[in-house]
């Protein structure tokens, strides 16, 4: 195919321009406000992000990585974890989810994906169970949940905490219609600028129906104080900033709209795409999956990225080395993963944002019903 068109991936200045005008009006806001550290609008968006996701409490932190810390840093000083033990969490994730538990003193222990939805594989839960485990961390990954009723019940069984990383799933559903972020114990979300819903910089939350957890980890975001100058854990500075949560403001009531764009473009590609050399994820007509990455699968990805490339489709890999064999963790480097190996070799991430129209998601179907592995 000879085309001259390019197909973004992801241009931010376009996902944002739709709400431009009302960040603008929200910063200015803010800036003539005073209150430059919590205030209003961080307290709206705590409101809005607990009816957004019907837990009980929200509560606006730094990033992602930072609202899971703090979690399994509250559970801590609740008793509920101590240093040493064992968090289960996926071997194909973003190394987040990894960096959270280690960095708590905690042993995360990776588990292999299914290949059809490339969450953790339930069924391999329970043999990684030892006498050290006390929670598990299921990454809502691409933005499908990892949480259905057998991990759950596991969970259960074991007295296991669940601790969803929905960095990726704002606005996600299980088969129950439970929003990510009410269906473990407590749930981390990110607002990085390419999830969902971005701010303008670093953003996260946490949202648990814990009452206990949402004043710990109210605390230790904010110097571990319980009021001004009384520090009752020794805590860390992981407040959101209230600019970030006015931009998160505007853009947080179109969360439906937004994931139900990206559904439609990934029935697209799963209608169109019939090449029978590309593994489409898995799609279901009645999913609340919310398309955060449509991701297939490939023999040669690299091959087929370089195809891609050249007729102007632009794509990006998540993740191509999974975290146990990054050089940060040489003791996970021994670990037999081969599933999550192979999906590190075989996973390509097509276009699926406001960049890309309708129109350009069947034009991208056509080029890859195109392609031969030659
Ligand atoms: C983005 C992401 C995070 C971390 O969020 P930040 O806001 O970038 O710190 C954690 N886990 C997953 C699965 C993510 O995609």
């Amino acid at each position: 195919m000879n085309n001259k068109k390019t197909y973004t991936f992801l241009n931010l200045a376009t996902v944002n321009k739709p709400f431009n005008a009302r960040i603008k009006e929200a910063l200015c806001r803010v800036a003539d406000s005073g209150r430059f550290i919590g205030g209003h609008e961080n307290e709206e968006f705590e409101q809005r992000m607990a009816a957004l996701t019907g837990a009980a409490r929200a509560i606006g932190v730094s990033n992602g990585l930072d609202a899971l810390r703090l979690i399994l840093r509250g559970y801590i000083e609740l008793g509920r974890l101590q240093p040493g033990d064992e968090v289960i969490v996926p071997a194909n994730t973003y190394i987040a989810s990894v960096l959270a538990v280690s960095d708590c003193g905690l042993v995360p222990v990776p588990v292999e994906p299914r290949r059809d939805t490339m969450n953790i594989d339930t069924r391999r839960i329970e043999a990684a169970i030892t006498t050290r485990t006390r929670a598990i961390m299921p990454v809502h990954l691409y933005g499908r949940i990892a949480t259905g009723d057998r991990l759950l019940e596991l969970a259960a069984r074991h007295r296991l905490l669940v601790i969803e990383d929905a960095a990726q799933a704002i606005g996600a559903r299980d088969e129950h219609g439970r929003a990510a972020g009410a269906i473990g114990h407590a749930a981390g979300f990110s607002f990085y600028p390419t999830k969902n819903i971005g701010a303008l910089g670093d953003a996260g939350a946490i949202t648990t129906s814990d009452p206990e957890l949402a004043q710990v980890v109210s605390a230790l975001r904010n110097y571990g104080c319980d009021y001004t100058y009384h520090n009752i854990y020794r805590g860390l500075n992981c407040r959101l900033d209230p600019m970030q949560a006015a931009v998160i403001n505007v853009k947080l009531p179109y969360t439906a709209e937004v994931n139900a764009y990206r559904r439609r473009l990934a029935a697209i590609y799963n209608s169109e795409i019939n090449n029978p050399l590309i593994e489409k994820p898995l799609f279901e007509p009645d999913d609340y999956c919310v398309w955060h990455q449509y991701v297939v699968k490939t023999a040669r990805r690299d091959h087929f990225r370089d195809y891609l490339a050249e007729n102007g489709v632009e794509t990006l890999v998540h993740y191509p080395v999974p975290p146990h064999l990054q050089p940060c963790y040489p003791g996970l480097a021994g670990l037999s993963l081969p599933l999550a190996e192979q999906l590190g070799r075989q996973v390509l991430s097509l276009p699926i944002t406001a960049c890309t129209s309708e129109q350009d998601a069947y034009e991208i179907s056509a080029i890859i019903n195109q392609y031969t592995n030659d």
